[in-house]
């Protein structure tokens, strides 16, 4: 059938809303009718051209909707069924979704970089050209075609413009502050950067009982939300040098230091910012050939460095976290919000490029 999606021909070019084919969903295949989806800090990535990525593609991977159709095999959602479209499939089979690490799954990655679907599927096509879809999604789309394991049932109540930011960041906030640091009552953590997975983060840290919360941000009204959200102390980097701040209101180090940026410089200022025995989550996502250098003899007395991706997801945590916002235990609608329709997603993307607004949702 024919639908609108946001094309990327050419990265650093505006996306181009066009009428394109999508086919019904194969074995194991769902076909979302989109009503909302974020748009995420990594989806300007490949908008840059800062990732490999093959193109033309349809970006976008924070998508919440409603089932349209499935496909033969489809067991765990039906039509009319509301929705979440996770960022990531998992097989349920390979090592690490074995070991309980969905997020982590082995046969995922690749098809996820390479822009299709799991074995390599395309369903979107625009006259004779196969598009790809960025992370097996595609959310800046009409419809999305996607693997039944990438789509988890939420409730109808839940709505889907808050929905959709629990597909990436917002699990990847709480997930790292959670599941990858295992922040306990009374921690003492820094976070870099405060943006929607820096906010999520310092949610995260409240939840878990931290006891001091530090933000870290250039924009003071970023900073006065992340108060809003739980955070104990705030530092505009700025006016302020972060790390010599964290030492004075910890008196010794975070014990966890969150980057969710994806910055070279501050990744250093985050492992620096932590005790001889602390541990710096690196969240933020990077342009590929980024590297960072860090003094070995840091490392000496137990200094700990650790990557997270997708919050370290385990299975059943994206309904428990849509639940804690439904119960009001995390209170996403305190960020800056924008709108936008299809029509208006480069005006969507440069609001985030900007950071104009926190949330900046399309709604179809
Ligand atoms: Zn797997
Ligand atoms: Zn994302």
């Amino acid at each position: 059938m024919k639908m609108r999606a946001a094309i990327l021909y050419e990265p650093n070019k505006p996306m181009l809303v066009e009428e394109v084919t999508v086919d019904d969903p194969q074995e194991h295949e769902v076909m979302v009718k989109l009503l909302a989806t974020g748009i995420c800090h990594s989806d300007l990535l490949p908008i840059k051209g800062q990732v490999p990525q093959g193109l033309p593609v349809v970006v976008g991977h924070e998508g919440a909707g409603v089932v349209e159709k499935v496909g033969p095999g489809v067991a765990s959602v039906q039509p009319g069924d509301h929705v979440i479209i996770a960022c990531i499939y998992n097989c349920g089979k390979c090592p690490s979704c074995m070991d309980g690490q969905p997020s982590l799954c082995l046969e995922s990655l690749p098809w996820h970089l390479m822009g299709s679907l799991p074995g390599g599927g395309k369903r979107l096509h625009k006259d004779q050209q196969d598009l790809n879809i960025m992370y097996s999604q595609g959310s800046f789309a009409e419809y999305a075609v996607v693997s039944d394991r990438q789509v988890f049932k939420v409730k109808p109540e839940a709505p889907p413009d808050v929905v959709c930011l629990f597909s990436c960041r917002v699990t990847t906030g709480i997930g790292a502050v959670a599941n990858r640091a295992k922040v306990r009552a009374g921690d003492r953590i820094v976070v870099y950067g405060c943006g929607m997975v820096g906010l999520s983060v310092v949610m995260g840290a409240r939840l878990c009982g931290a006891g001091q919360i530090i933000a870290v941000d250039m924009l003071d009204e970023r900073l006065k939300v992340a108060r809003e959200l739980g955070a104990t102390h705030t530092v505009n980097a700025s006016s302020e040098n972060p790390q010599v701040k964290t030492m004075e209101i910890t008196g010794r180090g975070a014990d966890y230091a969150f980057e969710c940026i994806g910055n070279q410089a501050v990744m250093m200022q985050a492992f620096g910012s932590i005790h001889a025995t602390g541990t710096c989550v690196i969240v933020g996502a990077t342009p590929a050939a980024d590297m960072v250098s860090f003094f070995p003899f840091e490392f000496l007395f137990g200094k700990t460095l650790v990557g997270c991706f997708f919050g370290n997801l385990r299975p059943g945590d994206l309904p428990s976290y849509i639940d804690l916002y439904t119960q009001g235990r995390l209170p996403l609608d305190k960020l800056t919000a924008g709108y936008y329709t299809l029509d208006q997603i480069n005006e969507a993307v440069d609001a985030v490029d900007k950071a104009k607004v926190v949330r900046a949702v399309v709604r179809f």
